[in-house]
């Protein structure tokens, strides 16, 4: 494995200038188009191999296997995992406490030099990258593009960030001293990523712990391994010294939890579900034996979001805007638009053209770009068909209502709409992450706002109105931690949406934004006297 050390690799290099977002990739122009069909190919190439646990930067085999397969074609494996279980928790958490001894005390530059390298090596490789979330999680090229161009911001952004912050001074020196004020690493994280944005939000909370100076247990999902093992290599190429990042696929219930309860752990940085979330809140929250700090839980959970549809508001804007956010990547994303809540005004006409429009929407294989694929897996297919049937029962199928007649062995379904849905049913209240929009009428903008507020969650929200009053109205009182006027609610980006949802929807972390790094330190002060 590179070290920091390497020659080839110049210790210290760090980029230039202001922050800038990662341009998305035109797959309309034929060059791109045409790079992107090769690199699917030579993914394709590649797709079976398996990979291995990293410890201490030393590769082990376990004797159970995870096995990560293409849920447009699942027969079809992707990548061949191990599975952590409780025994390796100990080695992993024993790498991660030793290399914390020297990563602690690297310099902020050259942990940010480790970024900035990591995105370079990104760009390079995007169209292999995006070809794997092509295969692993049923991505659409624009789909796939947007979680590497993000993953390449995080590098880009979450370096600068840590040297800001090495860099603030206090407003106020006691006369007679020198007060400084330091951010310093906690220790060792657990980092748990979901499946959804398996590069993006797997490497954002991993490069925001590292560049910190923290050292991690990396537990990806179960159905995202292989490109998270990909995103391994590529560090460890950067020169990753080993232990800072250990490598431990395996299960969310057995290695995951006991990674969580385990006395050393400092943090959690966790993406998930809201189950999942409150559990590891309530286990970080033991004092286990050993234990002598509050482990400190960085969770980010579900959403039920709504856009809002005024009687005044550009109707066709808003059909595009909803349209996009309830079916791209087959609703599968937190800040997906799950309630579209419309005027009575509007409502039938809303309802005649967002049929139309999703009727437009083509399913089919990734690999060939369509605009909707298959969802992650078999479970989650048949949650989501049974909560199209409750739909069914609910509310008026509009259009959709089951699986792709094209669905051959893939996990493909219709993208569902259902009309006439009341405030507080079951598909108006519960997250359920597929492509499902529920379809509810409000009496006025009020009304709106009314059920627009009656979930446990608050992640997105977004309002189409040309009333300058009603958008303000929205500012104050839609209760989001990502709000969006006269735009969709989904397609956050680093550095001008940061992003972290309210209520049962997380701890507000704003991944992307200039608090981020603040929960992965710890600040000292050192008061001197000066003689
Ligand atoms: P999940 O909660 O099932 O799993 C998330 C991770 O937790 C996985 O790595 C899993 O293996 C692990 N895990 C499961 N049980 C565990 C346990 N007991 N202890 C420790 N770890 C455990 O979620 P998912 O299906 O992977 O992702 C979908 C969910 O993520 C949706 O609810 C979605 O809204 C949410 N999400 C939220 C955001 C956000 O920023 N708020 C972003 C993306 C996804």
């Amino acid at each position: 494995m590179a070290t920091l050390e390497t020659p080839t690799q110049p210790k210290v290099r760090l980029h230039q200038g202001p922050f800038v977002n990662e341009p998305l990739v035109d797959f309309s122009k034929e060059e791109n188009a045409r790079k992107m069909r090769a690199a699917i190919e030579k993914v394709r190439g590649q797709l079976g191999r398996e990979y291995d646990l990293v410890i201490g930067g030393k590769r082990l085999r376990t004797a159970e296997k995870i096995t990560s397969v293409n849920p447009a074609r699942p027969s079809q494996v992707v990548g061949v995992h191990q599975k952590a279980g409780k025994e390796q928790v100990e080695p992993a958490m024993q790498a991660a406490l030793t290399a914390f001894e020297s990563w602690r005390k690297t310099s902020v530059e050259e942990r940010a030099s480790l970024l900035f390298r990591v995105g370079d090596l990104l760009r390079e490789r995007k169209f292999e990258f995006c070809a794997w979330l092509v295969f692993e999680v049923s991505k659409n090229w624009a789909e796939a593009d947007a979680d590497i161009a993000e993953t390449i911001d995080f590098c880009e952004y979450y370096s600068r960030e840590a040297l800001r912050l090495a860099k603030v001074e206090l407003p106020t020196q006691m006369p007679g001293e020198h007060d400084t004020l330091r951010y310093i690493p906690l220790g060792v994280g657990a980092v748990i990523p979901p499946w959804n944005f398996p590069c993006a939000i797997m490497a954002g909370m991993t490069l925001a712990s590292i560049v910190c100076g923290n050292t991690v247990v990396l537990k990806p999902s179960s159905d995202s391994p292989t490109i998270a093992a990909r995103f391994m290599e590529l560090l460890e190429e950067a020169g990753l010294p080993d232990g800072v990042v250990n490598f431990c696929p395996g299960s969310g219930a057995s290695f995951g939890s006991a990674v969580v309860a385990h006395p050393k752990t400092r943090y959690i940085a966790f993406t998930g579900s809201r189950e999942v979330g409150l559990d590891i809140n309530k286990s970080a929250a033991n004092q286990a034996s050993g234990q002598i700090w509050i482990k400190r839980t960085i969770l980010e959970m579900g959403g039920k979001d709504a856009i809002i549809v005024d009687a005044d508001a550009d109707i066709d804007a808003a059909v595009e805007g909803v349209a996009a956010a309830a079916f791209g990547f087959q609703g599968q994303k937190c800040s997906a638009c799950s309630r579209a809540i419309i005027d009575e005004r509007i409502y039938d006409k809303f309802l005649e053209k967002l049929k139309t429009r999703v009727e437009k929407i083509s399913i089919g294989d990734p690999a060939e770009n369509a605009n909707m694929a298959a969802v992650i897996n078999e479970g989650s297919m048949k949650d989501i068909l049974n909560y199209i049937e409750i739909g069914k029962k609910e509310g008026r199928l509009i259009t959709g209502g089951g699986r792709a007649p094209q669905a051959g062995e893939g996990y493909f379904i219709q993208p569902t709409v259902i009309a006439d849905i009341q405030p507080k049913s079951k598909l108006e209240q519960e997250e359920i992450f597929g492509p499902v929009l529920a379809v509810i009428k409000s009496r006025n903008f009020e009304h709106a706002l009314e059920i627009a507020n009656d979930t446990e969650f608050g992640l997105t929200g977004a309002v189409y109105s040309s009333t300058p009053e009603k958008l303000e109205r929205a500012v104050q009182d839609f209760h989001v931690g990502n709000l969006y006027l006269n735009r969709k609610c989904t397609g956050a980006t680093v550095g001008s949406h940061p992003f972290g949802g309210f209520n049962m929807s997380g701890t507000d972390s704003k991944s992307g934004g200039p608090d981020y790094l603040y929960l992965f330190s710890q600040g000292k002060v050192i008061g001197e006297k000066v003689r």
